[in-house]
């Protein structure tokens, strides 16, 4: 029987095993590290914004738990591409989708692909694991001196 959450470990699962945009991204102009004390995920994320304000490139690199590998992979996807204030947005509604009550629909017109990792809501644990690659690339566009902590 079809079962969308099915669907969506199927997605979190291909993104872990094959993370698009993973590496080191050359020439990039801004840069940051983040990390989630919690379960000990570490990611490098790399930034090219040109003078439109548009993200013309985005990469990670790092290691981490399968949440936090999969939800950085599906934001280098959904970011690529963007402007700024598209990032802002698209920041709060998964941070919104993430915290929000178990029985909310996630936003799918907004978050697209993103509304996969849904699901974590029910591991309060796995939240920061999920929106620890957004911090980091908040980090970066403010060129923030410290490396982004969700502790
Ligand atoms: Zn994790």
């Amino acid at each position: 029987m079809f079962s969308l959450g099915d669907l969506y470990q199927q997605v979190i699962i291909d993104h872990t095993k094959a993370p698009r945009n993973f590496g080191k991204l050359e020439p990039c102009n801004h840069d940051a590290e983040g990390y989630n004390p919690l379960c000990g995920d570490q990611l490098h994320v790399y930034l090219k914004i040109n003078d439109e304000q548009i993200i013309e490139g985005i990469s990670f690199e790092g290691q981490g738990c399968s949440i936090s590998t999969a939800s950085a992979s599906l934001m280098t996807q959904a970011l690529k591409g963007k402007t700024v204030t598209a990032f802002e947005q698209l920041f709060n509604a998964f941070h919104a989708m993430a915290t929000a009550d178990m029985d909310d629909k996630p936003d799918e017109e907004v978050l697209g692909k993103l509304a996969v990792l849904a699901g974590v809501k029910e591991f309060p644990s796995r939240i920061k694991c999920a929106t620890l690659c957004w911090h980091t690339v908040k980090s970066a566009m403010d060129d923030a001196a410290e490396p982004a902590r969700t502790e």
